[in-house]
């Protein structure tokens, strides 16, 4: 058990995870950044002791990436599988992160797999592979980026059994972030109060809030005996904003609360 990841769920999301898995249901998760989505499958992929392929998805990435080309080598071409086309033959879980960042020929290639066919046509060698059965394909995105060109089609949405992830509330974060940065309980709850009174200020001049993730590198430079507030400057606020008005606005957020 000791090489499975922590994760602290929120929710039923284990429960439901192990259902997708079982029922070879294809998985889309939602939420912003830095709230455990990639923790939460690294977490289910060593539970359900299945290899774990991840992409980061981007602008550039084409389907080609996933599935494979060809390469020279020693004056000969070969064959070299993508990280989707190994998981579709070895039944591991294959991770598509922000996958509506992807170019649009690569959902082409992932709507074969997403029902009940679970086949995966490789074009260029004219191979049509289908899918061992532990084979899972799970993709996220954060809806806070969507915008009218990158949200991704009905068509596709509709293939997926979908969730949807926050930050946890105030108990389930206190909990991570002493795990995770073996702090005591009053640092991370002072660290939890301030992400929630900066939260409060999302929809003012922030893009985003302060993650889960900022929360456990504060700790983590607290742990380690570097200043509480400049520590907070550090992994909470300046990931936040690059607008010095902004910055210094949050720092007396961070000043009231730690
Ligand atoms: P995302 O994939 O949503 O951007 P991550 O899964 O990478 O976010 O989470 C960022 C960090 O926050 C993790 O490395 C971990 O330290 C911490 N974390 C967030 N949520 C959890 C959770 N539920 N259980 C354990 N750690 C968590």
């Amino acid at each position: 058990m000791s090489n499975i990841p922590f994760y602290q769920s929120q929710n039923n999301e284990v429960e439901l995870f192990g259902h997708a898995f079982n029922n070879q249901l294809p998985l889309l998760i939602k939420g912003p950044t830095g709230c455990g989505k990639t923790r939460f499958i690294q977490h289910m992929a060593a539970k359900l002791n299945r290899p774990l392929y991840t992409v980061a998805c981007h602008d550039d990435l084409t389907a080609a990436d996933l599935v494979g080309r060809h390469l020279i080598g020693d004056g000969e071409t070969y064959w070299q599988d993508g990280p989707l086309t190994k998981a579709v033959r070895e039944g591991a879980i294959c991770y598509l992160d922000e996958v509506v960042e992807a170019r649009k020929d690569t959902t082409v290639v992932l709507h074969p797999l997403t029902d009940d066919r679970r086949i995966l046509p490789i074009e260029r060698t004219g191979e049509v592979l289908t899918a061992s059965p532990e084979f899972m394909l799970v993709v996220s995105y954060n809806p806070g980026y969507q915008n009218l060109l990158k949200g991704m089609k009905p068509s596709t949405r509709q293939r997926f059994i979908s969730m949807r992830f926050d930050y946890p509330d105030i108990e389930t974060e206190t909990t991570i972030v002493q795990q995770e940065a073996a702090i005591d309980k009053d640092t991370a709850i002072q660290l939890i109060e301030l992400a929630h009174a900066l939260r409060v200020l999302k929809d003012h001049d922030l893009e985003e809030s302060a993650s889960t993730r900022l929360l456990v590198y504060a700790a983590t430079l607290i742990k380690s005996g570097f200043d509480p507030i400049d520590a907070c400057r550090a992994a909470i606020i300046e990931p936040l904003s690059d607008d010095e008005e902004t910055v210094e606005a949050l720092m007396e957020v961070v000043r009231a609360k730690i």
